[in-house]
């Protein structure tokens, strides 16, 4: 078990560590699977890539999160062999026949997304037909305004392909789904919509009832400089687009948040090793656990934490954070609103940092952020004045 702290400036005071620290909250994680798990009205599975740490897994599985959306055998692995009851749906439109076999044989998978007729006769020669299976036909949507990665570019097929596999599925017996992914961090509701909209067109040219209809993930977070619509909002439009199409009663929806569920729930502390005038040299970067400030562009919150040598000073300044590593790219976008006096030693809590974060760490140059504790304090900005 993670050690557990009161508040960040306990975790501090007790550690004072010169290497990064994630603080994981198990009350927000609790708290945002709580309301997925009411609000959605189906299945919710935990995108596993976004934050495979096993307190993560382990604090969702506690809440009531007994599904998984795997991509890989390590991901299906870990999910099973922790939770026996819990399912490990293979996501991945691109599998390895071994990866196949062993899901299926060693893990007792029985979900599979293709998105491409061979990837389907690859899956059907390995795991076998019969309604035993479950294919997940993944469509191509089309790209929306207002996302941070357009998911759809790299996987996912038109509409007439994924009719033919839904198909062939069903006459070889599998149950068989329609999934999709709008997105990650979509801001724009109506998306999934449009989404549901084309499930709708696939299934009439298809002629074949589904078993499971999978939304996907791509539910968004708020960072600084976001406004993100209510979750509730998601959800209706999502009701108002299944109910268009005529499921079968006994279809079950399905989604697979990972942001969403994890992005408010651990914060990272950094310290100080070096300042040069407006300049920070801290001790994790963009090959650490800050690559989406590049890759997507978030913005995030961040807040001084000093154990000696006195309060700091009120007045704040604009700072640029520069990586640990010897990569000249290893600085954070942006600046930080710090106070004035900052200096070697003192720390920095950088909030909302749950999602592909630690997941998307290198051990580039030998930093490896992977120190991990719990804290009961509320985030950055959600904190009650002291
Ligand atoms: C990454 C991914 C998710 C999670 O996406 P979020 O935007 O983090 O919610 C869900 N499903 C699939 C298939 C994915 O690849």
């Amino acid at each position: 078990m993670e050690r557990q702290f009161e508040n960040v400036r306990a975790m501090v005071a007790a550690l004072t560590p010169s290497y990064p620290v994630y603080c994981l909250r198990p009350q927000v994680l609790r708290r945002a699977a709580t309301r997925f798990l009411e609000l959605f009205p189906g299945r919710v599975l935990f995108a596993v890539k976004c934050n495979p740490h096993p307190a993560v897994l382990r604090i969702l599985y506690e809440a009531g999160i007994r599904h998984f959306d795997t991509a890989s055998l390590p991901e299906i692995a870990q999910v099973r062999e922790s939770y026996p009851d819990a399912g490990a749906y293979f996501m991945h439109p691109v599998k390895s026949r071994a990866a196949i076999q062993a899901a299926t044989r060693i893990y007792g998978v029985d979900t599979f997304t293709v998105d491409h007729p061979d990837e389907l006769n690859k899956v059907l020669d390995q795991a076998g037909g019969g309604e035993g299976v479950t294919i997940m036909v993944r469509i191509k949507t089309p790209p929306v305004e207002g996302v941070l990665y357009h998911l759809a570019g790299k996987f996912g097929a038109e509409p007439l392909d994924a009719a033919g596999m839904l198909k062939e599925a069903h006459a070889r017996g599998c149950q068989v789904g329609l999934a999709f992914h709008v997105g990650s961090q979509c801001l724009v509701p109506e998306a999934y919509g449009k989404a549901l909209a084309i499930c709708g067109d696939v299934i009439e040219q298809a002629g074949t009832p589904l078993n499971y209809l999978d939304v996907g993930g791509g539910f968004p977070a708020e960072y600084v400089g976001t406004n993100i619509p209510p979750l509730e909002a998601y959800m209706s439009e999502i009701e108002k687009g299944a109910k268009a199409l005529k499921l079968r009663r006994d279809c079950v929806l399905m989604c697979e948040p990972g942001r969403a569920l994890v992005a408010e729930a651990m914060s990272s502390v950094v310290q100080v090793q070096l300042r040069k005038d407006e300049r920070l040299y801290i001790n994790d970067g963009v090959y650490g656990s800050f690559s989406e400030m590049v890759t997507a562009g978030i913005r995030l919150p961040a807040e001084m934490v000093r154990l000696n040598g006195g309060a700091a000073t009120r007045e704040m300044k604009s700072f640029t954070l520069m990586g640990p590593t010897c990569d000249s790219v290893d600085v954070l976008p942006g600046t930080f609103e710090l106070p004035a006096d900052i200096h070697e030693g003192d720390w920095i809590e950088i909030d909302r940092l749950g999602a592909y974060s630690f997941a998307n760490t290198t051990r580039f140059n030998g930093f490896y952020p992977d120190t991990l504790v719990t804290c009961l304090d509320e985030p950055l900005g959600r904190r009650q004045a002291a």
